[in-house]
């Protein structure tokens, strides 16, 4: 049965103004209809903003640990609620439901440990430099934030930046991907059902051009928070910059998992393969490069190529299932045509690379796990995101030329590095120009008390999910007080 979801707007459930919708597909079987969404414009984009606007300065008064207790009742009834929200994820997005249900663990963590964060949002007191002055800063809220996410996790990267940006005191417009957007509604619904004022939390569906230029152009919108593509992050980032909004995007990853003649190679071939073909490839941080020592590499490649060839295809509610179906028809295009890119350029297919249609496939979105050797670091499909279970292997002779090559790419999110020799991991540790490193682990699996975001083309701004040192960046502006109670004049840097 396909639900009827609507806006969430001052506390309400409507439809767009102008009555149209698109609709919400499984793509592991095309055939059912999820939903039926309102496709918004700005028209209701305003009227969302509108009401975000009027709930701020009462949120903004509300003391930061009130706040954060309607963020515990929110966690409290995800909790609850992860059977049936992770089974929607994996309808709604395709990943096989145990990666479904970590979606949804996600968000939990993050609702928790942004609910603690309302009593710690502390700034500093430092000593002045003359007597009777004191000097301190403080963190406050910045406003109305719209918040653009991306369907690979459809509740965990939006609950990255809702409860950030609600424990510090702003209010939000938020405006999930249009693939997956039944997930966002039921993730919203929990936080009105937590005890939100009306207007303080706003959801508004709808395409990216139609519903989220206009909301990151919104006058009384001041500041973005984006994840999604990169062509699409730096045209937001160009609107903000010119129209003075706070902004961070995190974008793509062309991540490396580095192995070693050291390496325990079991645990490197597991690595890779969860970090290739888990979630489909379909992470920011997905292992699509594999960069292998000579000295290994042959039996490596052997052992990876059986092992990938038995990942078991299939609708990710199948328990048996290890490979769900890629989002989309667009994205399913695309990648087929990375594939013959790959051929076209010389590199070798050695596994797969063909749509996967047999059995109870025939009506989804599935590709075949796909591996290619020979791939010179300049090809294109050694330097851009595929987004899909394509992995290309690298043969390389020492860890410098690994590094090399690990780096040398547009993007700078994850990196990985298996080898027993300690000197060498924190060589790698020290010299892979990317935003999180992993030692004797795959390039996916971030924790959420952490800052998560890369360096280069992958990111701009604060980083996202971490507590002080990661989104409360993004989502605070600091202010700083002097008070001097000496009763006479006093002259920084000149009277003492
Ligand atoms: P993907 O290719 O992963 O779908 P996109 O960058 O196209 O990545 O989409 C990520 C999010 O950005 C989605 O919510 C989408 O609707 C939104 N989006 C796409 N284009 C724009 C745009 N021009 N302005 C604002 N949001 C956009």
């Amino acid at each position: 049965m396909a639900e009827k979801i609507r806006n969430f707007i001052g506390g309400k459930w409507v439809d767009s103004v102008r009555g149209l919708t698109f609709e919400s597909r499984n793509p592991a079987d095309t055939c059912e209809l999820l939903g039926l969404i309102p496709d918004s414009d700005a028209v209701d984009v305003d009227k969302a903003v509108t009401a975000a606007r009027a709930a701020f300065p009462a949120w903004r008064d509300t003391p930061a640990p009130k706040r954060g207790e309607i963020l515990y009742r929110a966690a409290e009834l995800l909790v609850k609620r992860k059977d049936t929200l992770g089974e929607l994820v994996c309808r709604e997005m395709g990943k096989i439901l145990s990666e479904s249900m970590g979606d949804v663990q996600e968000a939990i963590d993050m609702t928790y440990y942004m609910a603690g964060e309302g009593r710690r949002l502390s700034g500093e007191t430092v000593p002045s430099e003359l007597p009777y002055k004191d000097a301190k800063s403080v963190r406050l809220p910045i406003g109305v934030f719209a918040l653009i996410t991306p369907w690979n996790f459809p509740t965990a990267i939006p609950s990255w930046k809702i409860t950030p940006a609600l424990i510090a005191g702003n209010t939000v417009v938020f405006k999930p991907a249009e693939e997956t957007p039944i997930a966002a509604t039921h993730l919203v619904e929990i936080f009105d059902e937590a005890g939100l004022p009306p207007g303080v939390l706003n959801l508004v569906h709808g395409y990216g051009e139609t519903a989220g230029e206009p909301l990151v152009r919104h006058p009384d919108v001041d500041g973005v928070s984006f994840t999604g593509s990169n062509e699409v992050g730096e045209r937001l980032a160009g609107i903000c910059g010119s129209t003075h909004k706070d902004f961070m995007m995190e974008t793509g990853g062309k991540n490396p998992i580095i192995v070693m003649d050291d390496a325990d190679l079991d645990l490197a071939i597991e690595g890779a393969l969860w970090g290739g073909f888990g979630t489909t490839g379909q992470r920011c941080t997905a292992s699509s490069r594999l960069i292998i020592q000579e000295g290994i590499f042959d039996q490596f490649l052997k052992t990876f190529t059986v092992r990938a060839s038995q990942l078991r295809i299939g609708n990710g509610l199948d328990p048996e299932t290890e490979i769900g179906p890629v989002i989309s028809d667009i994205q399913y295009q695309k990648i087929l045509k990375y594939i013959e890119t790959g051929k076209g350029e010389g590199a070798t297919l050695i596994l797969g690379g063909r749509a996967y249609e047999k059995g109870d496939c025939a009506n989804g979105l599935f590709i075949e796990p796909t591996m290619f050797v020979d791939v010179r670091p300049k090809m294109r499909i050694a330097q851009e995101e595929i987004f899909g279970p394509v992995v290309s292997l690298f043969r390389v002779r020492d860890l410098t030329e690994a590094i090399e090559v690990a780096n040398d790419v547009t993007f700078g999110l994850s990196a990985a590095i298996y080898s027993k020799d300690v000197n060498k991991t924190a060589i790698a540790e020290r010299d892979l120009d990317t935003g999180l490193v992993y030692i004797n682990a795959s390039t996916i699996g971030a924790e959420i008390q952490l800052p998560f975001g890369g360096t280069k083309r992958t990111g701009l701004g604060p980083r996202e999910a971490g507590g002080r040192g990661g989104a409360l960046n993004l989502y605070t502006k600091w202010k700083v007080i002097y008070r001097d109670f000496s009763g006479t004049l006093q002259k920084a840097q000149i009277d003492n």
